[in-house]
């Protein structure tokens, strides 16, 4: 294969592969891709960075000759690329995914093929599928100068607080699943649920829609399955909070950044 000069989205699962040197971490760029691709390998065509066209695809397992590539995280990579560069590392990953989990048709079982970029179709029924998104909400509730934070049992830091969080379900709308994750998580009511931003969340294929609220009433009481501690903070006394990649830390910072408005 040989085009242009393009950026190359190399995945071995979850890991990007990238150039590394005294300048730092890029993603592959040149007219061919710096790893073969075999031919039953999934490929996307992204949108264009810097006017340059963007590929991904991904091998089962790590080729003999690396090239000089190194393999990083996608979670890792946003610490050690451009914000913009992330992104399409996002959505290429996003895409691989779907593209790996769509392989034959859930109505029939037929084998699906490649309909338009962002499509597929059943060579036997005719059903189309498209990638699918899973929205999450994630809250910040305030009480009086205080907020509450959570620490769940899946986090990959130890002792990290973080916001409360979940998947929206069915038929519910994003204010009623804010109030229903907070009432099953913490056992409390709230009101003044305002929205805050959104964020990419390509683990695997998420988008985290970010709200604040206030405390109305009710005592703690933990869903014991999900979380370990629940607890009011202060700005002047938090706990390890989540890094700054993460639309849960933006929500923290802004509650920080309260104070330091007030003092100006
Ligand atoms: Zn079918």
């Amino acid at each position: 294969m040989k085009q242009e000069e393009t950026y190359w989205f190399i995945f071995i699962g979850n890991a990007l592969m990238l150039e590394h040197d005294d300048k730092g971490y890029r993603v592959p760029y040149g007219t061919e891709p710096p790893l073969p691709m075999k031919e039953w390998t999934p490929q996307q065509v992204l949108p264009k960075l810097d006017g340059k066209p963007c590929i991904a695809y991904s091998l089962d397992t790590p080729p003999a000759d690396m090239k000089g590539l190194e393999t990083v995280g996608l979670r890792e990579s946003w610490h050690v690329l451009p914000h913009d560069v992330y992104n399409v590392a996002g959505k290429a990953a996003e895409l691989l995914y779907w593209d790996s989990n769509t392989r034959y048709c859930g109505v029939c079982g037929a084998p699906m093929k490649r309909n338009t970029v962002i499509s597929k179709q059943c060579t036997h029924c005719g059903k189309e599928v498209w990638p699918q998104v899973s929205p999450a909400i994630i809250v910040r509730i305030k009480r009086g100068d205080d907020i509450l934070l959570v620490h769940s049992r899946n986090f990959r830091r130890s002792e990290m607080y973080g916001l409360v969080a979940g998947f929206v379900e069915t038929g519910e709308t994003l204010e009623e699943c804010v109030i229903r994750e907070v009432k099953e998580e913490v056992g409390l009511q709230i009101d003044n649920i305002r929205y805050f931003g959104s964020q990419a969340w390509p683990y695997p294929c998420g988008v985290m829609i970010g709200f604040t609220a206030d405390y109305v009433s009710g005592e703690i009481h933990l869903q014991e399955e999900e979380l370990s501690q629940a607890r009011w903070f202060n700005r002047d006394h938090l706990p390890p909070i989540p890094d700054k990649m993460s639309i849960a830390r933006k929500l923290i910072d802004d509650y920080i950044a309260e104070r330091e408005t007030e003092n100006k």
